[in-house]
């Protein structure tokens, strides 16, 4: 969980994404349900139940999976084309728009320590219910006036997305420890060639 924002997070279940060849991680409805839970969407008892649900009902767990695909391909492409300034595409926009209506309709205002808090506590029994809360975050990102702080990682084709929070945005690479070391081992291989 490097994106520092669920939606890059989850834009980023899939490895070397800018390249040909990505690595695909959701490569089964179980796969989507763990991560659900280890990006803390899904509690426990939840993702139980929601495998419980798919056993028996394997054919709409296929269409979650699918539905999990298409949206995070579009939220890949879309702040993909805005960490490189390029423009966005309206096809992507209208892919995370339907995602949105279908989240909306779950959503409910909730009182919560004292304030209020949005939540998609009606939908938690659908099997997509997950995308919910990512489709909010993409939204939430897209018009948070931050945008010059959402990157692409340098080091390609990693194509990994991040939130840039640190001070003067000079945060350039997924993790040190991966991209950021093999650029330095590639610049240190060229100096002594
Ligand atoms: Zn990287």
């Amino acid at each position: 969980m490097i994106g520092e924002r669920l939606c890059l997070d989850f834009a980023n279940t899939a490895g070397w994404h800018n390249g040909d060849n990505p690595n695909e991680w959701l490569i089964n409805y179980e796969k989507l349900l763990a991560w659900s839970r280890h990006a803390e969407i899904l509690n426990t008892s939840q993702e139980k139940a929601l495998l419980e649900k798919a056993r028996r009902h394997s054919d709409q767990a296929e269409k979650a999976l699918e539905e999990a695909i298409e949206l995070r391909e579009a939220i890949f492409r879309l702040f993909r084309s805005i960490a490189t300034g390029k423009k966005t595409d309206t096809f992507d926009l209208a892919i995370l728009n339907k995602y949105f209506t279908k989240a909306n309709y779950f959503a409910e205002i909730i009182p919560r320590d004292g304030e209020f808090a949005l939540t998609f506590q009606r939908g938690e029994d659908q099997l997509n219910c997950m995308l919910h809360p990512i489709v909010k975050s993409a939204i939430d990102l897209l018009l948070s006036g931050k945008l010059n702080r959402v990157k692409l990682c340098e080091g390609d084709p990693c194509g990994w997305l991040f939130f840039d929070s640190s001070r003067n945005k000079s945060r350039r690479w997924c993790t040190m420890a991966d991209c950021g070391n093999r650029a330095k081992a590639r610049r240190f291989y060229h100096r002594k060639k």
